[in-house]
């Protein structure tokens, strides 16, 4: 079994990755971009390769660079970490291929969550309860579609098969408009994707995001470990992460959980993966499935104390998962705050040299970040600078934490979004908490 693991990822979650691996005994090799030369994983790496330039596309998106640089180097394995091709089912069967373990689910389970139609009919399967809507991508049929459509209720969301972070889907609120939406999503679809089929969906109007986190041994053995409400986003990115998703009544909660574990155990699921789910009235949709550790794992770390990230290296390595559903337990409560190198007025991205960087401390307060003062934020790659997680006995011990630790952080040089993870914490609505996916962009549309 591999010895030498390739972390073909940056910032936070490439350092992240590399201490697992660390932990667990393991060689790292990092696989660097010209732009992340200074980068602490790469210092800390026992060999440390130059795959490009600082554009993604020549380098981290590289998979040709990244596959000779764990052959030069003895890796028998490869990290995608989150991001770039972590969920690139060519890339993942290259790697096999190649003869080395990609970390994660096999290239075919990549593939069939990477298509929505695909991965809504293998949940269906599954008994994981989807949103309501066309069984499969829409026919040709015009009187079909409109049957179709007018069945599922409206308003309704075309969405593309081959869509994802928000793109390529279209809200239809009356029939008069359907078909000509439909052919604006389909063009819009074949160009983005490359794959024209689009589905329906009951469009669900004040939903929350709840996403239930997995971890599998692609040996038939898994387990759910609980909840992250991850509601607050703007322009459907998250902003700010918590676990376990305050007030949803448990019965249902551990439903769900088992059926996320019965669809993993018949995908043969191996590694960490996360089941996206709109809560609506207390009931759970499907949307879909990210077949990589997330950039928020760890607030469901805080809570049930286990090492996703490693309990992932560790499955890739052959080793049966080590948990067992009745071992897995719930303490208190967690948040995250993504700190990004951007304007908080306007949200422009704000690269750039990192004068002051000072971090908070003590109980319950982790940091999971690749930067430092005098480190430089390329204007390359996303924004994430840093992770404040915090953990409290309860949701209000965890927040007063957050409330101290936000008020010892700073940061200096460039501009970053602390303002605005104050300004969450001073909400109402938050602090009462389930709010819904509108409930941040709503807030910042009214004054500050
Ligand atoms: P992702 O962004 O996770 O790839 P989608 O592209 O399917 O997932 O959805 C993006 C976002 O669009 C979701 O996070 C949610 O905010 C919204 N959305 C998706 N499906 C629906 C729906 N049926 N009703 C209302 N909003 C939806």
């Amino acid at each position: 079994m591999f010895d030498t693991v390739l972390i073909a990822n940056r910032g936070e979650i490439a350092l992240r990755i590399q201490r697992a691996c660390r932990m667990l005994g393991l060689r790292t090799v990092a696989a660097y971009s010209e732009a992340d030369r200074d980068a602490p994983h790469v210092r800390h790496a026992d060999v440390a390769v130059c795959v490009g330039p600082a554009p993604a596309g020549r380098s981290y998106l590289d998979a040709t660079a990244l596959l000779l640089a764990a052959r030069a180097t003895g890796a028998g394995a490869i990290h995608p970490g989150y991001g770039f091709l972590s969920e690139n089912a060519d890339f993942a069967a290259r790697v096999t291929e190649a003869g080395l373990v990609f970390i994660g689910p096999d290239a075919a389970c990549i593939r069939t969550m990477g298509d929505k139609v695909a991965a809504k009919a293998a949940m269906r399967e599954a008994g994981v309860p989807c949103v309501p809507g066309s069984e499969g991508a829409l026919p040709d049929d015009p009187d079909a579609i409109r049957r179709i459509a007018a069945e599922t209720g409206y308003p309704v969301l075309l969405k593309a098969a081959g869509g994802g972070g928000g793109r390529g889907m279209r809200v239809v609120r009356e029939e008069e408009a359907l078909l000509d939406t439909l052919a604006l999503v389909r063009e819009e679809a074949r160009r983005a994707f490359g794959n024209p089929a689009i589905y329906v969906e009951k469009f669900l109007s004040t939903p929350r995001h709840v996403e239930i986190q997995v971890i599998g041994d692609g040996r038939g053995n898994a387990v759910w470990l609980g909840t992250r409400d991850c509601s607050l986003q703007r322009r459907h990115q998250k902003v700010l992460e918590e676990a376990p998703a305050p007030g949803l009544d448990a019965a249902s909660v551990a439903d769900v959980g088992g059926r996320c574990v019965e669809a993993c155990r018949r995908l043969g699921y191996s590694g960490a993966g996360t089941f996206e789910f709109l809560v609506e009235d207390g009931r759970f949709y499907f949307i879909e499935m990210n077949t990589r550790v997330q950039v928020e794992h760890p607030v469901t770390e805080m809570v049930t104390g286990l090492d996703i990230v490693a309990e992932g290296i560790r499955v890739a390595r052959g080793e049966p998962l080590s948990l067992r559903q009745s071992d897995i337990a719930a303490r208190g409560h967690a948040v995250e705050c993504r700190i990004n190198a951007e304007d908080p007025a306007t949200f422009a991205p704000s690269p750039g040299r990192i004068a002051r960087f000072d971090l908070p401390g003590g109980p319950g307060v982790r940091v999971d970040s690749h930067v430092g003062a005098g480190s430089v934020v390329p204007p390359h790659y996303d924004s994430l600078v840093a992770k404040l997680i915090v953990h409290g006995a309860t949701r209000h011990e965890a927040l007063a934490r957050l409330r101290v630790a936000l008020s010892e952080t700073r940061i200096e040089g460039i501009a970053t979004n602390l303002p605005l993870h104050v300004r969450i914490l001073a909400d109402a609505g938050f602090q009462a908490g389930g709010v819904d996916i509108h409930h941040l962009e709503a807030m910042l549309g009214r004054a500050a």
